[in-house]
């Protein structure tokens, strides 16, 4: 008879150390779970490596805590396009350019701590113009409708 490891033990095992269980079913040892650090960063591990003390790679700085396509498409839905070829970690300088064309460089983990959009001071200012525009308007259709 084979002792099964069981998702509740594993599920009150990480919530003792903060951690919520994402994954709802267990299979085996070599299965990576989905877990969300008590930073809210989602990463997988087997149980048998968290039981050794694998954490959040994001919190641990040792991942990058996003893959290539992630960072991709945190550019291109923002409409910028990602220059650096190799994405490797989030404190790594990367080229990219702005929605406008415009070469910018940053790191992903200022983009994503510290600003709201990755765009250039040129669109930061005319999208705050656009908006201005907007509420006016809107304001407008009220007053006369
Ligand atoms: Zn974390
Ligand atoms: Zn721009």
């Amino acid at each position: 008879m084979r002792v099964r490891t069981d998702i509740n033990f594993i599920k009150s095992y990480c919530e003792d150390y903060g951690y919520e269980l994402i994954t709802t079913e267990y299979k085996n040892q070599k299965q990576k779970l989905e877990l969300r650090c008590p930073k809210s960063h989602l990463y997988s591990v087997t149980f048998n490596n968290f039981k050794r003390g694998d954490r959040c790679t994001t919190c641990s700085g040792k991942g990058s805590g996003f893959t290539k396509l992630d960072v991709q498409e945190w550019f291109s839905d923002r409409k910028c396009e990602l220059v650096t070829k190799e994405y490797m970690h989030q404190k790594q300088l990367l080229d990219y350019l702005c929605k406008c064309g415009t070469p910018m460089k940053n790191t992903m983990q200022r983009l994503r701590n510290f600003s709201k959009d990755p765009y250039c001071l040129k669109c930061r200012r005319s999208d705050a113009k656009n908006q201005r525009r907007d509420d006016a308007n809107e304001l407008l259709s009220k007053i006369w409708f």
